[in-house]
């Protein structure tokens, strides 16, 4: 899950991390009124939960408190397009109002979830304030990567490292490292999968300061994190997505192709998507129903797919292990009966109660359309969808 700019901000402060004074607005008057209120020159930030708002106009400076009020009303209510956010943007529905920087340098620094270190990393470059992919494809050596053991945590001399890397020394050392120290215990203690502060800037009388952060968190873990979830904005994400949470379908994931996928199990999903793409096909989403002998969690799994207007084919995937083909069939023939289920289903059963479900399917009627394996199913699911 993410959260906002504004958001992230006030909980990187929490951690001792310095950030610009700032208030959060929702229409113009509230923009001038918060800048008047600071007191000072502005920024008027968008809020989406994407970055690049400042190359795709989300990011306005504003000297006093009309400007600021303008800048808000050009911003809110805008559908912003950054590279982060795909062509259809997204609606900007409050700014964030800050006090301006002076800034010196614009520096990069994250701690983050690395697979291939089996732990967190600390990333730092002195080229901040751009995309960090681009410096790491064009300026690998610009970038210092320092790897936390999670036994151990976070150590002194590694942020040392980090910040000698990104040129902050003599005077600015000690601070980077506390710094660091403090970004990487917000990580961890919160459960974070990334933290990054781009840029990070040193302002002009010499202070670290993060002007913009970005965090991320394991959904798994939110859970124990009451605070983070409560940050969550339903406005940022797929309603599909939000309401198969709310139908206890916790791995619903919507994709761009036509093949709407049920199956139980991450792994065997995974394989479903990659037999679908072999054959030619995209699959319209990743839908892991668990292995759940519920009858009516297949029912909401066919609720959500129905309501998705790409998805031209459905395709059933499910071995039976733990979970029984018979509650899966009914599941299919009960979905048909309380929904309208206008496409195609292709049907691929196997494991556990196989029998009864044949003879569940087979006696309902329902038109369904079977295969024996999984490669059978994928190649009639694709032609199916058109
Ligand atoms: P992003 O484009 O979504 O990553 O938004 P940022 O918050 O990183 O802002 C984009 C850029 O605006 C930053 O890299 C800075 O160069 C600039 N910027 C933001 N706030 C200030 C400020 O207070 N003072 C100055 N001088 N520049 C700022
Ligand atoms: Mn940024």
């Amino acid at each position: 899950m993410r959260i906002h700019e504004f958001q992230a901000k006030k909980l990187l402060a929490e951690y001792g991390v310095a950030v610009p004074a700032s208030r959060v607005a929702g229409t113009p008057e509230e923009a001038r009124g918060a800048a008047e209120e600071l007191g000072k020159p502005v920024v008027v930030k968008a809020q989406i939960q994407s970055g690049g708002r400042g190359k795709g106009g989300g990011v306005k400076l504003a000297g006093t408190p009309d400007e600021a009020g303008k800048a808000a009303g050009e911003i809110l209510g805008m559908t912003l397009v950054t590279p982060q956010t795909g062509p259809e943007g997204k609606l900007v529905r409050r700014v964030l109002v800050e006090e301006q920087s002076q800034v010196d340098r614009e520096l990069y620094l994250s701690v983050l979830v690395d697979n291939a270190a089996g732990g967190a990393t600390i990333i730092g470059s002195a080229a901040g304030g751009m995309d960090i992919e681009e410096v790491a494809a064009t300026d690998p050596d610009k970038i210092v990567r320092v790897s936390v053991d999670p036994a151990a945590g976070f150590q002194p001399h590694e942020g040392r490292e980090v910040a000698f890397g990104i040129g902050l020394d003599g005077e600015l050392l000690r601070p980077a490292v506390e710094l660091i120290g403090n970004i990487y215990r917000c990580f961890e203690e919160k459960d974070a999968s990334l933290v990054e502060v781009n840029p990070l800037v040193v302002t002009k009388s010499g202070n670290l300061l993060a002007l913009d952060a970005k965090l991320t968190f394991d959904d798994n873990a939110l859970f124990r994190h009451e605070d983070i979830a409560a940050m969550r904005d339903p406005d940022e994400e797929d309603p599909l997505e939000v309401e198969a949470q709310e139908l206890g379908i916790g791995g619903y994931v919507k994709l761009d192709g036509n093949i709407g996928c049920v199956v139980n199990g991450a792994g065997l999903a995974m394989a479903t998507m990659d037999t679908i793409m072999l054959a030619g096909g995209e699959p319209a989403n990743f839908l892991d129903i668990g292995t759940v002998n519920d009858v009516e969690r297949v029912v909401n799994a066919f609720r959500i797919l129905t309501k998705d207007d790409s998805v031209k084919a459905v395709l059933i995937n499910i071995f039976g292990g733990m979970a029984r083909v018979d509650i899966i069939a009914q599941g299919v023939v009960d979905a048909h009966k309380e929904l309208d289920v206008k496409i195609p289903v292709v049907v691929r059963l196997d494991g556990t109660n196989l029998e009864e479900g044949e003879r569940i399917l087979g006696e309902s009627g329902v038109p369904v359309i079977r295969a024996k394996d999984l490669g059978e199913a994928a190649a009639k699911a694709v032609e199916a969808a058109g």
